[in-house]
């Protein structure tokens, strides 16, 4: 069996060592005589995992007391709608930040249901650096700001939290970059994550809420919409992803006991990165356009300088072992994604194959 690198913007690689144990556990769980897969969501086994999944994301992130954790599905797009259903109730106007794609997503969803202000925009740079925090103005009647912490397809990070007033909550979609270094949870309202990067498999939505926040839901919504149905029902108004939500447990426990937690995978994400632009900088053959304080660590676009030599980039890399570098289809070029199941000696490896390729087409 050979395990290849998979820089894939996801669904993403997984930690090996956690692929093990769902492996070692598939047929017979813990002498249960059965899969996770085919265990009752209502079952005192399943339960046990769930709470377990909980209290270990809520080790990791330092969830406060008064924030409520939903394991949902639809993902992160789905977020995009149940936002404003869950936080127009008392009326108000949602802010966002445009940095991007996905930023953009979840505005032109917001849009079909309701209206959006858009308070900042990184369309006048090109889409290089996130706004500034005094460039940030906010509508007089915002019921909160929206921001995608990490714009996966541009590979643009926030370096910053925006500061907002106390009643107006902030609003963060992680999808890509969740749990890649800690995160200080008291300054959002709510933050929501789809799970195919960092969390997990494709199927699960990771939703962080402040508990008074509940309140502010629309009455004519779904009950699957609704972030108090679901936090009533402990994400279980009716069958959540089981098998996702088990995966996703398996993947906390493997950050905190074999990773060390977040600080010590943020030294390890840092370094990637660093490793990975300063070789692209060094290079007269590729590039990153990003603003070097909003470099994404987790997703990092790149171009060479000679379209002809996309095809046989991709090609030999695969042949390395490489795997998924193609960039969004939307932006064309390379992306590599350096997740947190992406180990170092991924990234040292597509740096040399980087600097070979360069060498022998230079
Ligand atoms: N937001 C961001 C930042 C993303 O990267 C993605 C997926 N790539 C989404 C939202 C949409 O996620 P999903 O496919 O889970 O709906």
């Amino acid at each position: 069996m050979t395990r290849h690198y998979n820089f894939c913007a996801g669904p993403a690689a997984l930690p090996v060592a956690v692929l093990e144990r769902a492996r070692d556990e598939l047929l017979d769980y813990r002498g249960r005589g059965l899969s996770v897969m085919e265990m009752s969501h209502r079952s005192a086994e399943f339960n046990e995992i769930a709470e377990r999944a909980e209290r270990d994301l809520r080790d990791l992130l330092a969830i406060p007391d008064n924030y409520r954790v939903l394991f949902l599905q639809g993902g992160a797009t789905l977020q995009f709608a149940m936002l404003p259903y869950n936080l127009l109730g008392q009326g108000g106007t949602p802010n966002y930040i445009d940095t991007g794609i996905w930023s953009k997503k979840a505005i032109d969803e917001a849009k079909r249901l309701f209206s959006a202000h858009i308070a900042a925009s990184s369309r006048d740079n090109g889409l290089s650096a996130v706004p500034r925090p005094e460039a940030i103005a906010l509508s007089d009647d915002a019921a909160y700001l929206h921001y995608t912490g990490n714009e996966t397809i541009g590979g643009l990070e926030f370096d910053y939290i925006p500061e907002l007033p106390e009643d107006v909550p902030l609003v963060c979609d992680l999808s890509s970059s969740i749990l890649s270094r800690p995160l200080d949870v008291s300054r959002f309202g709510v933050i929501y994550a789809g799970a195919q990067k960092n969390i997990g498999p494709a199927g699960l939505t990771v939703v962080i809420l402040r508990d008074d926040l509940l309140e502010r839901g629309r009455a004519d919504m779904p009950s699957l919409f609704s972030y108090q149905a679901m936090s009533e029902a402990g994400s279980m108004v009716n069958t959540p992803p089981t098998y996702a939500w088990y995966l996703a447990g398996l993947v906390f426990q493997w950050l905190k006991n074999e990773v060390g937690g977040l600080a010590a995978m943020a030294d390890i994400n840092r370094r990637k990165a660093q490793k990975l632009y300063r070789a692209i900088d060094e290079s007269q053959l590729y590039s990153n356009p990003i603003d070097p304080v909003n470099r994404s660590w987790m997703n990092v676009p790149f171009v060479l300088a000679e379209e002809r030599l996309n095809a046989g980039f991709l090609e030999q890399a695969e042949q390395a072992g490489l795997l998924n570098l193609k960039g969004h289809r939307s932006v064309g070029g390379m992306r590599a994604s350096l997740y947190n199941a992406v180990p170092e000696e991924g990234v040292e490896a597509l740096i040399g194959f980087m600097r070979e390729f360069e060498r022998k087409n230079a």
